[in-house]
């Protein structure tokens, strides 16, 4: 199989653009074929170098490698125009100066039955000639055969007046070229297949075989968008998310791969694609499954892995907290393991576990609920025991705060909370003990102080 990927630079790589590029990639791996990275940059106005650079680092975030490429189709301007001259030489192209008003006015009266044919003339766009007998047939691996008859097609536009090619023009020289097998891609692009065909008829090619992937929609059943809180690459690598991960929530809309397993590694989606097994419904993209399974690949990662993962993920969007983990690598490393159970992409670490590493204001309203009058009370006697303890360890933390919580007879939390509150600001942590033992016994007793006392001034 030869297959290639060909999104237009005129935006950030969308979701639906990278699981096109991730079925091309699992065909090319399954089939020991190559893959073509083409970057259709025609449309001049709405194409830019940032955008190029931009989806070349989605594709090599989400790990999915080109065999050839990228080609600029804009670099293959001379060959268009020399298979255009070809086409115009042999009769099978022709100018025609008929405007978009008389080509609206036929079909005002003709209908359907019969397409717009132009007038051959010396200047004007350049039409392909369609004869009115025959069919084209796309033959799609998902849809099955749709058959085009020959008599109610136009006669399509390849070129404008000024020479510059039309887009389905370039694909199907750009295909051809390539020798390419299989044309992978969306389905929007389906209403362009007939116009591909007639070119690469009027060459004397042999088409590829087309695969029309279906639409993906957010939760709502509309077209996903930033609405529905990721619509590009980029925003779910912003997010934190896994790029295997994504690969393997990405593979799974629009194909079911035939069992409940859900988590597939790259080795098994690659054995076990099967593009005719694709819907032809939409797909929906849920972003709380996608965040589900995030969670899983983050519980199954190796420590070192996940913590490098999360620093980088911190550079990006936060100086101070990068620089904080980076000032103490021992404790990042320690932080990351108690943290990584409660984590289910890489943005949740630091609100869970950054008071590990900077002091952070106290939530009032757990301040309220957690160090009234009794609270404060066991948060003393907790720093009491704190205090008493040996050897500062995991373990003789606990041991400390169980026996309180046994001795004044209450619920765990009443003892634990006032604790969590002083020393992370919020209810939510890791696992007490193991936070309290990586905090240290001095920068615990500090914060229980500060704690202690911001609440006795603020009651009274
Ligand atoms: N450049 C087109 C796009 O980004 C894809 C064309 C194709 O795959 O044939 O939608």
């Amino acid at each position: 199989m030869r297959l290639r990927f060909a999104p237009s630079p005129t935006g950030a790589l969308h979701i639906g653009g990278a699981r096109t590029a991730l079925f091309n990639w699992l065909l090319a791996r399954q089939s020991g074929g190559s893959l073509l990275l083409r970057i259709e940059d025609t449309d001049i106005e709405r194409s830019s170098a940032e955008n190029v650079e931009q989806i070349l680092d989605a594709l090599s975030w989400l790990e999915i490698q080109f065999d050839e490429g990228p080609v600029m189709q804009s670099s293959r301007r001379g060959r268009h125009v020399e298979v255009l001259r070809r086409l115009l030489s042999e009769g099978r192209a022709y100018h025609c100066t008929a405007t978009a008003a008389e080509v609206a006015a036929y079909k005002r009266e003709h209908g359907q039955e019969r397409g717009f044919r132009g007038v051959e003339s010396a200047e004007g766009a350049v039409r392909l000639r369609v004869s009115d007998s025959g069919k084209t047939v796309v033959n799609d691996l998902i849809r099955g055969p749709t058959r085009f008859a020959h008599v109610h097609l136009d006669d399509p536009v390849i070129a404008r007046a000024d020479g510059s090619v039309l887009y389905n023009f370039a694909v199907a020289v750009d295909d051809l070229d390539a020798a390419i097998t299989h044309v992978v891609r969306g389905e929007d692009h389906l209403p362009n297949t007939p116009k591909q065909l007639l070119v690469l008829e009027a060459l004397g090619a042999e088409p590829p075989i087309y695969a029309h992937l279906p639409l993906l929609h957010g939760p709502d059943g509309r077209k996903l968008s930033k609405r529905h809180g990721a619509a590009s690459v980029q925003d779910l690598r912003d997010a934190g998310y896994l790029p295997e991960a994504v690969r393997n929530y990405l593979a799974l809309l629009g194909w079911g791969s035939g069992s409940e397993e859900t988590i597939l590694s790259t080795e098994q989606l690659i054995t076990r694609f099967d593009i005719t097994r694709v819907s032809r419904n939409p797909a929906r993209f849920d972003p709380v499954k996608m965040r589900w399974m995030n969670g899983v690949y983050i519980r199954s990662a190796a420590v070192d892995a996940l913590a490098e993962a999360i620093l980088k993920h911190l550079d990006s969007i936060d100086g101070e907290a990068a620089a904080a983990v980076r000032a103490d690598p021992r404790r990042f490393a320690k932080a990351v393991a108690i943290s990584q159970e409660k984590l289910h992409t890489l943005a949740d670490f630091w609100p869970l576990a950054g008071f590990l590493f900077l002091r952070r204001p106290t939530d009032p309203k757990a301040s309220r609920r957690w160090l009234d009058a009794d609270g404060r009370l066991r948060l003393a006697e907790t720093r009491h025991r704190l205090e008493d303890i040996g050897q500062f360890d995991e373990q003789a933390v606990r041991h400390a705060l169980e026996g309180l919580v046994l001795e004044l007879g209450c619920r765990p939390g009443e003892v634990y909370q006032p604790l969590r509150v002083a020393i992370a600001g919020v209810t939510v942590s890791p696992g007490i003990f193991e936070s309290v033992a990586l905090l240290g016994r001095e920068e615990t007793l500090k914060r229980v102080d500060a704690a202690l006392e911001a609440s006795l001034s603020a009651s009274t």
